[in-house]
């Protein structure tokens, strides 16, 4: 693979619909390809590590994807009492499922990504995110996560991690009522969805108060949404929104359930709560 860059020494990701973008200072382009599903580029950088952009889109750097990847799965593991069957769909880079398998109750955990060349390129240039990949509990299944969901069993799992791309091309299904309807029905009673909202700044109206809406239309009675810091996205501030299947007591915005028995690098048990206290733009339809 070529040491030469065409393009100016920064990777830039323009959000044209709201006149920004976000730039990383590049020193070489490692890997570029167009798998059956997307354009894959990895690049070095001079501060962040190794990025990987699907599609012209920052998906994570080696420096700051701990954040993401631990907001995506530890409130939502550490909020069910027994989180033992653990769906994640999407997430190729394997940084969730990494995190995910770091609690002992989880028995078993499945990644049910598209594109197998994102998950054998993560192998490659961001090998400290896959290197549980031949745990025992781990189980990967290439293709579409929307059409897996329709043939999951019904109330066969606990927790479902949507750490999908933008609601665009392929994932723009995993943004529907439809997709949230056939995840309710799979989950077991005390079950939880956790999905990646996008951005407080950018969405807030138009993805996350939607999808609280749509969750709750879907039979999910409880919906709950966390921020956090996101130094590559767009805005650099990101949302996961959660959503339980419980007739009873919700335990979403209670207490960590069990107390935190890993090495983590941003959750914390105060952080768990401390990330569902929101502005009060998010709070009403201003
Ligand atoms: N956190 C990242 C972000 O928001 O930028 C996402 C990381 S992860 C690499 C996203 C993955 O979702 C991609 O590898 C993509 O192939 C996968 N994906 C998109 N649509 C999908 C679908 N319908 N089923 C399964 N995986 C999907």
């Amino acid at each position: 693979m070529s040491k030469d860059i065409s393009s100016p020494a920064y990777f830039n990701e323009l959000f044209a619909a709201e006149g920004a973008s976000i730039g990383l200072q590049i020193t070489e382009l490692l890997h570029k390809e167009q798998s059956p599903y997307q354009n894959i580029e990895i690049y070095d950088t001079t501060h962040f590590g190794h990025l990987m952009v699907l599609d012209g889109c920052i998906m994570l750097t080696q420096r700051e994807n701990f954040i993401y990847h631990e907001m995506m799965s530890h409130p939502a593991l550490f909020s069910h009492p027994a989180p033992k069957k653990v769906v994640i769909i999407g997430g190729g880079d394997c940084g969730t499922l990494q995190e995910v398998l770091k609690h002992p109750e989880v028995e078993f955990a499945l990644q049910v990504e598209l594109d197998q060349r994102v998950t054998e390129l993560s192998e490659q240039y961001f090998p400290e995110l896959c290197e549980n990949n031949n745990d025992p509990r781990a189980d990967f299944y290439f293709g579409d996560g929307i059409r897996w969901i329709e043939d999951a069993d019904e109330h066969s799992i606990d927790v479902i991690i949507v750490d999908s791309t933008d609601p665009v091309g392929p994932a723009e299904g995993l943004f529907s009522k439809e997709f949230y309807r056939n995840c309710h029905r799979a989950l077991k009673p005390n079950g939880i969805l956790v999905q990646q909202s996008e951005s407080p700044i950018f969405h807030s109206d138009s993805i996350i108060k939607k999808m609280q809406r749509d969750l709750g239309a879907s039979g999910f009675n409880e919906t709950l949404v966390r921020t956090f810091p996101q130094p590559v996205y767009p805005s650099g501030w990101w949302s996961c929104t959660m959503g339980v299947k419980t007739e009873g007591k919700s335990t979403l915005s209670q207490k960590p359930l069990r107390p935190v028995s890993f090495k983590t690098r941003y959750y914390t048990q105060p952080l768990h709560e401390a990330s569902t206290c929101l502005p009060a733009f998010m709070l009403t339809d201003q």
